[in-house]
């Protein structure tokens, strides 16, 4: 694979890496050297705010009518279908994902991309006309002038597209900050994004560092809004600094989920969903069902078929169509990962299956992660509070509903849970008593771009997707209008 060099994309175009520093960005899964990025400073920040409220006040993008934004944005996402197979392998290579997670992730941002394309047809607005003759009210949605978005690395793209194309409907400007070791694919955007209409400097992409180019993001007078997804610790601080100049800050952040199998559910169905739950993107999804409650009553036999099947995972490089988890991001969270394992072991979880770093030839040179089950989980242990972000699931039992509610909530998370039951009076009434923004019922990480996502508790502020995630990036406007009627209402 070549190497890739990346400059800063700013008003529609990539500046050269010149004098600035560069970042190697090598593959989790064989430390090959894939692609250098030069990172910004807050001098680019600057330019790149400036440009694109330049783009807002011109009205390039911001005036056009919304079904033409709509129209190139569906053309924004036929050219990145063309390039799907080159982008789903960089992605693989830069965030350490197996091939096939990196297709499911594209192709699942694309209809992100389409479905909120389409909301360009149905735009926002309503009137009060019925208090009177002389009087109507308009209820109008405006787009933030300039928008910041600081993603993650587990989903660089999915992040993105939960955001990107909902602030570009809404007639907003962006700068982006993706994270240092991903920021591959999100410039590839930005040439694409331009190359389907979107004016210069409508799109600023700004690979650097949180503490220079987030931080700067964070307090730039001229900002309206910071779109923040990563961990809760980060967004904590984004949200004190931001508050400063009190800008509006939307907030995805981690989550603890928990996956509930009741004794009546489809117990097949249940266990791959579990197994997905824990594995999916190797764990590094901030939606993960890492704790599993089962049941006392299946417990036994349901947990022992977990482990087995988790035993035959295979993990594997990009180059593995058969792979089915990829390794950790960088050495420091494979370390971190590790100590998660080794505490629990100490903690007196019971370990069933997986409990250390991959020890096969093939994979020697990445930062593999053996898929682990533990069980026997009870909640003043760290792996069942925090959010571990590799491929291990915390099992612990349940006598009842009521029991099983109180487990699932013992978190400061609330991103989202699962419910595996056939009676659906049961899957209501855990859908009403759990807290967090997502429940799947009969399925995990399952669902439809219609559905906003977001957090509760400590998993963050606001929603995307759906209507709302356009609305996120709108600001509302009441404008009351007195009239002199013909006719009007005598008592
Ligand atoms: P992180 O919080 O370390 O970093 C996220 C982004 O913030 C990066 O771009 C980073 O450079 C930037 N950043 C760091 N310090 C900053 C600062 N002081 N000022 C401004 N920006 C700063 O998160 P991560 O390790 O990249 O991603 C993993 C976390 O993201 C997990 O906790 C996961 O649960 C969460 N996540 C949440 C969602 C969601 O939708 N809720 C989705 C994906 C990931």
């Amino acid at each position: 694979m070549d190497i890739r060099e990346y400059g800063i994309w700013i008003d529609g175009r990539e500046h050269e890496p010149a004098d600035r520093d560069v970042l190697r960005r090598s593959s989790p899964s064989t430390g090959q050297h894939v692609a250098t990025f030069a990172l910004a400073e807050p001098s680019d920040v600057d330019r790149a705010v400036d440009a694109a409220r330049k783009a807002f006040d011109d009205g390039v993008w911001s005036l056009r009518p919304a079904s033409a934004r709509g129209q190139i944005l569906l053309r924004f996402a036929d050219l990145i279908e063309e390039a799907l197979p080159g982008l789903a392998r960089m992605e693989a290579h830069e965030a350490g994902k197996t091939i096939s997670a990196a297709r499911e992730e594209l192709n699942w941002s694309l209809e992100l991309l389409r479905y909120a394309a389409s909301l360009a047809w149905n735009m926002p607005g309503r009137l009060v006309d019925q208090e009177g003759r002389d009087k109507i009210g308009l209820v109008t949605y405006e787009p933030l002038p300039v928008v910041g978005m600081i993603l993650p690395w587990n989903f660089p793209t999915v992040t993105l597209f939960q955001k990107l194309p909902y602030a570009l409907v809404a007639g907003c400007s962006v700068v982006i900050k993706p994270s240092e070791f991903t920021a591959g694919t999100t410039l590839e955007y930005a040439r694409l994004a331009k190359k389907a209409g979107v004016p210069d400097g409508v799109v600023a992409v700004l690979p650097g560092t949180g503490p220079v180019v987030g931080d700067r993001m964070c307090r730039h007078p001229d900002i309206d809004m910071i779109s923040f997804t990563g961990s809760t610790s980060v967004g904590r601080h984004i949200a004190s600094v931001a508050g400063e100049s009190l800008k509006k800050v939307a907030l995805e952040l981690g989550g603890k989920g928990a996956n509930i199998v009741f004794a009546d559910a489809d117990l097949d169905a249940a266990l791959e969903g579990a197994l997905a739950a824990f594995t999916i993107n190797q764990g590094e999804e901030c939606c993960a069902g890492g704790r599993l409650l089962v049941q006392d009553t299946i417990a036994d036999a349901f947990v022992e078929r977990l482990a087995a099947k988790t035993e035959q995972m295979r993990l594997g490089t990009p180059d593995d169509d058969d792979a089915e988890l990829g390794p950790m991001i960088h050495e420091a969270h494979l370390t971190r990962v590790l100590g998660y394992i080794d505490g629990a072991k100490r903690d007196g979880a019971q370990l069933l299956a997986g409990g250390g770093r991959a020890n096969d030839d093939r994979l020697s040179e990445g930062f593999f992660v053996q898929p682990t089950v533990f069980s026997d989980v009870t909640p003043d242990m760290s792996i069942f509070r925090e959010e571990v972000f590799g491929p291990v699931v915390a099992v612990t039992r349940f006598h009842d509903r009521e029991d099983a509610i109180a487990l699932a909530n013992a978190t400061s998370y609330g991103l989202a849970n699962g419910v595996w039951t056939s009676d659906l009076d049961n899957a209501i009434a855990m859908s009403r008593a759990l807290q967090s923004g997502f429940v799947y019922v009969n399925s995990y990480l399952e669902t439809v771009p219609q559905l906003p996502f977001g957090g509760v508790k400590q998993s963050g502020l606001g929603r995307e997707n759906g209507p709302e995630g356009l609305l996120e990036f709108m600001q509302t406007k009441s404008t009351f209008i007195k009239l002199k009627p013909a006719r009007q209402y005598t008592q």
